[in-house]
């Protein structure tokens, strides 16, 4: 049984500790409405199997989720298709950036793994091919996962991402020629700009993956959200995959399974104990938040969560 008395106070020294950091990142410029976002902000929320929430900073405010969407959208597509899924793309780190087009020529369309850009837009496709209205099935999702009726999509990020996609829409396009993507690109794609436009907080973020951490099964309702295998399977993604191309010295540092995204934040799966989300929007150079990473890896520390 891991720590929790005076979780609080650890999360306040933590990020207090770690806001100097700001300075050493950039906010994510690529897409211009996440580049209007206030550097100067970071939060982090422990969401713990017992129902406990813990958190520090602005952990009710919302931030883009990003990158972090696409494991919603993965364990969406598992639960509709069988081990077919894993013939579209596979399950091995990318050692590249996360929206990388060489890689994806050269092994004819299959994407290394789910939460690359490629293989999230595979993800997409799936959605697009098995749901009527694939963008509110996402939402109705994430808002069963948080018990939060209100989670919605923000409009300027999404269009904004639309606009300005042109590297996504290539992988698209590239994974069509291949005969990889079934439905219409465009379709695909506004697919997965609107489920990356999710706007969401550290706290409802941290409660929504509690599954993750608990073999399949979402611990506030006792709802089977998917399989024991599937859960396993998604934390072994996250865990070679889930920090870019700095994956490798996070499970090298850290020990758990975790997924980045653009938008600043963070979320790290604590099996058998419970969920931390951080946010921060200064970036490093593999674009990782730098204060979140700094927050996620000391409290790993301190409480000697790795599962190494
Ligand atoms: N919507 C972003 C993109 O496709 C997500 C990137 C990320 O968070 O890694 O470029």
């Amino acid at each position: 049984m891991k720590q929790t008395a005076n979780l609080t106070g650890l999360l306040q020294r933590l990020l207090e500790h770690s806001r100097p950091l700001y300075s050493q990142g950039k906010v994510a410029d690529y897409i211009p409405a996440l580049a209007q976002v206030a550097p100067q902000q970071a939060a982090v929320a422990v969401a713990t199997l017992d129902g406990k929430i813990f958190s520090a900073g602005a952990a009710q405010q919302n931030f883009s989720l990003q990158s972090i969407s696409k494991i919603f959208g993965l364990v969406m597509a598992m639960n509709r298709l069988s081990d077919e899924l894993w013939q579209r793309v596979h399950m091995e780190p990318s050692g590249q950036p996360f929206n990388s087009i060489v890689q994806l020529e050269w092994e004819q369309g299959i994407p290394r793994n789910p939460v690359i850009n490629a293989g999230a837009i595979l993800v997409a496709d799936v959605l697009v091919s098995h749901y009527s209205a694939s963008k509110t099935a996402f939402l109705t999702f994430l808002r069963r996962l948080t018990g939060v009726e209100t989670i919605y999509a923000d409009q300027q990020v999404y269009l904004s991402e639309l606009e300005h996609g042109n590297r996504n829409a290539a992988l698209a396009y590239l994974m069509k020629s291949f005969g990889n993507i079934e439905a219409e690109v465009p379709q695909v794609l506004e697919h997965y700009f609107h489920q990356c436009a999710t706007a969401i907080s550290c706290e409802q973020l941290a409660r929504s993956l509690l599954f993750l951490a608990n073999r399949g099964v979402q611990p506030l309702s006792n709802e089977i959200i998917c399989s024991r295998r599937d859960a396993h399977r998604v934390n072994a993604i996250l865990s070679t995959s889930g920090m870019y191309d700095q994956s490798g010295e996070f499970a090298f540092k850290v020990g758990l399974p975790a997924k980045s995204g653009v938008g600043g934040a963070i979320v790290a799966i604590v099996p058998q104990f419970g969920v931390i989300a951080a946010w921060s929007p200064p970036l490093n150079p593999y674009g990782n938040s730098v204060v979140a990473m700094q927050v996620i890896s000391q409290l790993a520390e301190e409480l000697g969560l790795s599962l190494f």
